[in-house]
């Protein structure tokens, strides 16, 4: 990017985002951080559980990446997000600089999956970018199943065990051949049905929200609903 693009870019920043600084790093493992981000904005924002924020993680440009807040304090205006850092993307390199007194560029709170209305049986597919999605979910449903992929199992049982979010939960080790996720899901979804009406909810990896969305049609006897977003996809950046 040009020296112009990259400080018109910087202007346009100042208009479009909110200032927030970050008031405390907790590392949960050596791949999963919570970061609080505060700021007076966030005391009058209109947050629902499941909405995203966006960060912009470098200067220079406008790119933006999305997370989503695990809880939401109106009166203290703060929240708090947790990042996996995966790899050397620019959302992933800001998280591991991230230290308290910190200021970061912030878009939103705005809507992303809307789980408000979800029947009592609900099946959640995540990865380890859906924890905020999956605290979302149990605070408008006490009686959903969690399922996850992951490539460290092991690693994200303890990440929700730290965030109090591991009760009724299962952990596969992501497989590019989804059909054990697919068998799992189905299966949490049959049990108990007596007619009643399924959600499924799957975030995460592109490829596994497609098998999902694939499997499901050769299902039609679950009658499920489905809400889905993919959050990232092989190869590309910056989904939201
Ligand atoms: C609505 C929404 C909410 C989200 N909420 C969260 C959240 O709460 N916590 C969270 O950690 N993430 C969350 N994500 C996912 C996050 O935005 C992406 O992982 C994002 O790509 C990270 O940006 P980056 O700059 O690190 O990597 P990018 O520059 O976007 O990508 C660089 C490379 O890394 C790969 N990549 C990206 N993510 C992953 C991954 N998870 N595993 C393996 N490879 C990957 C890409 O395919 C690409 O090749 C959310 C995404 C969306 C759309």
């Amino acid at each position: 990017m040009s020296p112009l693009a990259a400080r018109l870019s910087d202007l346009a920043a100042d208009v479009l985002f909110t200032a927030v600084r970050v008031t405390e790093v907790t590392n949960l493992t050596t791949k999963f951080v919570k970061v609080t981000l505060g700021c007076d904005a966030f005391t009058r924002a209109n947050w629902t559980p499941g909405d995203k924020l966006q960060l912009r993680p470098r200067r220079g440009s406008l790119a933006m990446r999305a997370y989503t807040p695990i809880n939401w304090n109106p009166d203290e205006g703060s929240t708090d997000l947790i990042a996996y850092r995966h790899g050397e993307g620019p959302a992933a390199r800001w998280f591991d600089n991230a230290v308290a007194g910190v200021d970061a560029e912030i878009f939103g709170p705005s809507k992303s999956l809307d789980l408000s209305d979800t029947v009592t049986h609900t099946v959640f597919a995540g990865d380890e970018t859906s924890i905020g999605l999956a605290c979302a979910l149990r605070q408008f449903n006490s009686n959903a199943t969690f399922l996850y992929e992951a490539h460290e199992p092991a690693e994200l049982s303890n990440v929700l065990a730290a965030s109090g979010i591991d009760a009724d939960s299962h952990i596969l080790r992501r497989s590019a051949d989804h059909s054990e996720l697919l068998d799992h899901i189905f299966e949490a979804a049959a049990i108990g049905r007596t007619g009643a009406s399924v959600d499924i909810v799957v975030t995460g990896e592109a490829a596994t929200v497609n098998a999902v969305r694939r499997g499901l049609k050769a299902r039609p006897d679950l009658a499920a609903r489905i809400k889905a977003r993919a959050y990232w996809a092989s190869g590309r950046t910056g989904l939201s």
